[in-house]
């Protein structure tokens, strides 16, 4: 049987870190397992769904590498969920219920004044005909609930949170469709995994209670349930939900030149018992991936972790990985040369230009500038070629006496204008003969 998992977003806003956690997880999972990984978006409000969102979504994944195996829309499943709920309707196991909200919250309040969990009572369950032919007459349509089975417990072995065991009696038979015909997520939720033979359903633990009723409308539809992993959710590193995470996506991380290979590491590993590793490729990150590394504990995530980490996998990664998106002139000695020296491949155009570009003339006191008109005699009178650098500056040690700092930095100052930068060995070369004799004359 072929392993398959969903994402399964809501087409109301763009996706925010934790969204992309879960949606990396079902593509590893899938991935590793070669299964396959499905994009369900779950837009049957069809008032806060929108088309810009849907194109962002699947925007977002691609950037992130995670293309999904096939799409499915809900709205255009309505028929389905129709038929599925019908067959409920005939076994019994939706009913439908006449409460008004306010009606609803008074009794919640009640059991909750007297200290009583605030289950749903099924009072619909109780009317009789002549009742229900009043509401309709009064022009009132109802609403619908999924009934539960109350007389087993519901129980599961979850993938991260291990064995799990619910008193469906302590659950409120939960609504599944409004009065005016809309669906809420749980039904049409559980009859499109089934229908699309979803074999897990990987999501955070806010989907856990949702998850022991779902298991139920699995049974009531004959189908054997799917596995299920419910991960710890992820919190800002001061241990909250915070609103910034909630809007912290894919744009926030192309604005700060993230590489996507950073956010798939940091996301693959946080909140698991494996450290978090500068990678290059996921093929390392499939390859330790397990729920069972999960921990039940909420996962923190830190941009300046995710920042330093973009770092680390930029001084790794080989030209041809970055070449397109580098300054249309620099060569391989010259992403090689840099590379070090970055954050984010926004920073290597500074460099590039430093080493290809014209740069400013520094004032350098009178000793330094005499000794920078000595190494501009000195590399005049040399062959240019291999370790141009090192045969530069030993023939000024020996010939100056400098040594340390004194004979490297007015050189590095003359030639790049910068007090730091990269490995001189490396940026004389690229700097290239004229441009390093011009720079160097000017003292
Ligand atoms: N649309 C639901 C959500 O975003 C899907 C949950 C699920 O994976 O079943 O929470």
């Amino acid at each position: 049987m072929t392993l398959k998992t969903r994402f399964a977003p809501s087409p109301t806003g763009h996706l925010h870190v934790g969204n992309i956690r879960t949606a990396l997880h079902n593509w590893m999972f899938a991935r590793k397992t070669g299964g396959q990984f499905l994009l369900r978006l779950d837009d049957t409000d069809a008032e806060r769904s929108k088309e810009e969102f849907v194109e962002g979504i699947r925007r977002d994944l691609d950037w992130l590498g995670m293309g999904a195996d096939g799409e499915a829309r809900q709205s255009d499943r309505f028929d389905l969920y129709d038929a599925g709920f019908e067959k409920l309707k005939t076994t019994g196991r939706v009913y439908p219920c006449y409460e008004t909200a306010q009606e609803l919250e008074l009794k919640r309040k009640i059991l909750l004044g007297r200290g009583k969990p605030p289950v749903y009572d099924r009072g619909a369950l109780e009317l009789t005909d002549a009742q229900i032919a009043v509401y309709e007459a009064e022009g009132r349509r109802p609403h619908w609930r999924f009934k539960l089975d109350h007389d087993r417990p519901i129980i599961w072995t979850d993938l991260v949170r291990g064995e799990q065991k619910f008193d469906a009696s302590l659950l409120s038979d939960p609504v599944i469709r409004r009065e005016d015909g809309s669906w809420l997520y749980m039904l049409p939720s559980a009859i499109d995994d089934v229908d699309m033979g979803i074999t897990h359903v990987v999501r955070g633990e806010d989907h856990v209670s949702n998850t022991a009723a779902q298991i139920q409308m699995f049974e009531a539809m004959d189908a054997s349930p799917p596995e299920f992993a419910h991960e710890a959710l992820l919190v800002g590193k001061e241990g909250k939900l915070s609103k910034r995470l909630g809007s912290l996506g894919v744009a926030s991380f192309r604005e700060q030149h993230i590489e996507p290979i950073a956010v798939v590491a940091l996301m693959a590993r946080l909140g698991t018992s494996d450290p978090v590793e500068p990678v290059t490729s996921v093929a390392p990150l499939l390859e330790t991936f397990d729920f069972a590394r999960f921990s039940r504990a909420p996962a923190r995530f830190d941009d300046e972790e995710l920042k330093l980490l973009n770092q680390k996998i930029v001084h790794q990664l080989d030209y041809a990985d970055v070449a397109k998106r580098l300054p249309a002139d620099m060569d391989e000695a010259g992403w090689h040369a840099i590379r070090p020296n970055v954050a984010n491949i926004s920073e290597v155009a500074d460099w590039w230009n430093i080493a290809s570009g014209d740069i400013d003339r520094l004032d350098l006191d009178a000793e330094d500038a005499a000794y920078i008109r000595s190494a501009h005699e000195a590399l005049t009178s040399m062959d240019w070629g291999d370790d141009i650098w090192k045969r530069l500056t030993s023939t000024l040690k020996d010939t100056t006496g400098r040594k340390g700092k004194a004979l490297f930095m007015p050189l590095r100052l003359a030639l790049t204008g910068k007090a730091h930068g990269p490995d001189m060995g490396e940026m004389l070369p690229l700097i290239g003969q004229d441009k390093a004799l011009a720079r160097l004359v000017r003292y």
